[in-house]
């Protein structure tokens, strides 16, 4: 089976939801469709001859007669189709993979998010003009793009289904931009739809009042096995290497698969997980917070370099670099301004990646003492880190239970203090120094 869910991964609850959801939005498309069926014979319950009652609830009521979609959302969560959904789950769990299949969902000719139809097909490729994906680049999400996004999406959609918007990374709207877009949940366009992606619906990544107006789909970790599994059937990659990256890599799907195939991703995972063997005194300690940083910092820089340059290159490009005569000197100004806001994007854009690189390297640090503590348990579970798994037992033996404990816990408060803005230097050497002494 290859529809639009088939990616995600481990997700079965869902996918019931959202297979569930889909269909009865292709059912309000049917109803408001003019009365004629196919066949060309009239239909009962077709669209309103006025045509000025095509919101959800009207077109739900028109599929399942009066009062259909109240009954429905008190009665059943998971029935019915809605406007707007955020999509919860921990990093890697699949939650834009899953705002994706479902906006292909949604936009498939058959309903049904078949996998194969134009719909799905530009949705899943991104080419579609009916779907919108936002994803922050930066630290946050701004006003005007919010504005801009939510004034487009309340266009009538050109493909005849639904104007569908994708926010990943929903918790990062600055405060201004989450208020623009609680105005249009609050009043939502007749087809738009909302598909926000958060970490979790805690009032630190979504705001109450937006909360309340969406259906939250919780994701979960997805288990190892089925993790692996979709690696050696979607990426053809060696079943033993598999199992062994989708338990590196903790659920996350994007990282196994990354582990499993580029060398580099598994030496920055090797140099992280020797930290623990060089935590010898407070000299190593600091060394070991300035490579950790460092190797971070270079992880970014690799990642964003190439699209700078693009970048840069198009603007000068349009902004036809080198022009002289009347005019030039106004435009050079306009110039300057317009390559200064690129240049802010790209340093925000750069710090988010920084501190990415960072915490999957303290999610790889946390895994291993996490290893430590089960075994100084002797909890019967399988190892995160296979590969460190004797040095873990190790450490097990030397700090027993509470001081794997301790060393665990400061992994996850330099995560936290980071979350918090605490530069990542301080909060890196801080936790090297509990590593060390326990
Ligand atoms: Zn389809």
């Amino acid at each position: 089976m290859t529809d639009v869910f088939a990616d995600l991964v481990g997700q079965d609850e869902a996918v019931v939801t959202l297979r569930r959801a889909a269909a009865s939005a292709a059912a309000l498309l049917r109803a408001a469709a003019p009365a004629v069926s196919r066949t060309g014979a009239p239909v009962a319950g077709g669209a309103d001859p006025d045509g000025g009652h095509d919101d959800l609830d009207a077109l739900a009521e028109q599929a399942d007669g009066p009062g259909a979609a109240r009954d429905r959302a008190g009665a059943d969560p998971g029935a019915g189709m809605t406007h707007a959904w955020i999509f919860t789950g921990p990093p890697g769990s699949g939650r834009s993979v899953a705002a994706r299949a479902f906006a292909a969902a949604l936009q498939c000719v058959h309903g049904t998010g078949c996998g194969h139809c134009p719909g799905c097909h530009t949705t899943l490729t991104g080419t579609h003009a009916d779907v919108r994906l936002v994803v922050p680049e930066g630290l946050s999400i701004g006003v005007n793009e919010m504005r801009a996004l939510v004034l487009r999406a309340a266009s009538t959609p050109s493909g005849g289904r639904w104007q569908i918007v994708i926010i990943e990374d929903a918790d990062r709207l600055t405060e201004a931009a989450g208020n623009a877009l609680l105005k249009a949940i609050e009043e939502p366009p007749p087809r738009t739809v909302f598909l926000l992606c958060a970490p979790s619906t805690h009032p630190d990544d979504i705001s109450v009042t937006i909360r309340s107006r969406c259906r939250v789909v919780p994701l979960r970790q997805p288990p190892a096995g089925a993790v692996a599994e979709v690696l050696v059937r979607r990426d053809g990659i060696a079943p033993d290497v598999a199992e062994w990256a989708a338990a590196a890599a903790q659920g996350h799907v994007g990282r196994a698969r990354r582990l499993a195939r580029d060398p580099e991703a598994r030496q920055r995972r090797d140099a992280v997980l020797a930290v623990p063997r060089r935590l010898t005194g407070v000299g190593a300690a600091f060394d070991a917070a300035s490579a950790l940083i460092e190797a971070a910092e270079a992880e970014a820089a690799a990642s964003v370099a190439e699209l700078d340059e693009a970048e840069r290159a198009a603007l000068q490009t349009a902004l036809g670099a080198g022009g002289t005569g009347r005019g030039a000197a106004g435009a050079m100004r306009g110039a300057a301004g317009q390559l200064k806001d690129l240049e802010k994007r790209q340093k925000s854009r750069a710090t988010r990646a920084q501190r990415d690189a960072l915490d999957r390297a303290l999610v790889d640090l946390a895994g291993f003492y996490r290893d430590a503590l089960t075994m100084a348990l002797r909890a019967p579970v399988a190892p995160v880190h296979t590969d460190t798994a004797a040095l873990a037992g190790a450490g097990a033996q030397k700090w027993d239970a509470e001081g794997a404990l301790r060393r665990l816990e400061a992994v996850l408060e330099c995560r936290a203090a980071i979350e918090a803005n605490v530069k990542p230097r301080i909060a890196v050497e801080a936790m090297m120094l509990s590593l060390w002494k326990g």
